[in-house]
């Protein structure tokens, strides 16, 4: 059984869609990650930081999904990370209304002891230098390092984010963030340059338009599920990082053609999370149910054409 270590946001959200409001509920990228690579046969634990006034449930609700949560740190008096969303009416695009930082403002993170020889690393988005430190706090270079970043940190931390890019074998980023990071409009000549920065592997995430996957010369493409019900985007891309990284860590097994089912697997659990507002979902959701969509994706995607 492989190890994951998972670091990122453990968080209260907020979120307004066009199909509703929630009040404070779980969210960050930790959770949405660790509850998609609990779908795996993985050891998985979070590294984070919340305060106090973080409900013992949503943390009882990880370690039932067997999820070590001893890397997730509880402030005495802090105040736990806050994000307020609004969707607009397509789903597609949103607005923050509200970051407050709170105890994530100044987080060093402390990998656990039994975690520093974790075969996948994922590091969510994060300052680049708590996911520096995540790095430099490993026993030995893990078999697989993979990032998620955001243009928040690109506009603001570029020295540092090249740094930690540098290090890692796999960057996920979504289509505008990987022009943004680039200065090329190709999603082909993009993804040729981020490779250059480090990774050899890049992942771009287009939403309801399926994530792209580059390394040298190859090219794969998955599309996403067309669903009848979509609810709630928030999480999604976390959610394909957990799969994509939780079936890497069960399978052992990085080649490319390996990354390509680890790309499905990911996009199949993603198209869960938007089924209900934030982890609700994906915190009661079965093999049978995972099992039976990809069935569904690979219908949707098999085709034979007899060339002459
Ligand atoms: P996604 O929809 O995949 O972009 O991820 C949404 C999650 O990211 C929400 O649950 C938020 O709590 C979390 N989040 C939003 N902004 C930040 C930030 N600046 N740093 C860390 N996590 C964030």
């Amino acid at each position: 059984m492989g190890k994951l270590l998972i670091v990122g946001s453990v968080a209260f959200d907020a979120i307004e869609t066009p199909f509703g409001k929630t009040g404070k509920i779980l969210g960050g990228a930790a959770p949405f990650i660790g509850l998609a690579a609990s779908q795996f046969k993985v050891k998985s634990a979070i590294v984070s930081v919340v305060g106090d006034d973080f409900p013992q449930e949503y943390l009882d609700l990880l370690t039932d999904r067997n999820i070590d949560i001893s890397g997730i740190e509880v402030v005495k008096g802090g105040k736990t990370f806050y994000w307020e969303g609004r969707y607009h009416n397509d789903l597609n695009s949103r607005d923050t209304l509200v970051t407050e930082l709170n105890t994530l403002g100044t987080f060093s993170p402390v990998v656990p002891e039994n975690f520093k020889n974790a075969d996948v690393v994922m590091l969510g988005n994060l300052h680049p230098n708590t996911q520096m430190s995540v790095i430099n706090q490993m026993e030995e270079r893990p078999k697989l390092i993979v990032l998620d970043t955001m243009n928040f940190w690109m506009d603001n931390t570029w020295d540092e984010l090249m740094e930690v890019i540098e290090q890692i074998d796999v960057i996920t980023i979504n289509d505008e963030e990987a022009r943004q990071m680039t200065k090329e409009y190709s999603l082909v000549k993009a993804a040729a340059k981020i490779q250059e920065m480090g990774p050899k592997y890049v992942v771009i995430k287009k939403g309801e338009h399926g994530a792209l996957l580059f390394h040298k010369e190859n090219i794969f493409f998955a599309p996403a599920l067309p669903l009848e019900e979509v609810f709630d985007p928030t999480g999604a891309g976390d959610t394909f990082a957990g799969g994509f990284s939780g079936y890497l860590a069960e399978t052992g097994n990085i080649s490319f053609g390996n990354m390509k089912n680890a790309i499905i697997q990911g996009s199949n659990l993603a198209s869960f999370c938007v089924e209900r507002f934030g982890t609700e979902r994906m915190v009661k959701l079965e093999k049978h149910e995972v099992d039976a969509r990809l069935m569904q994706f690979k219908e949707l995607t098999q085709f034979n054409i007899e060339l002459t």
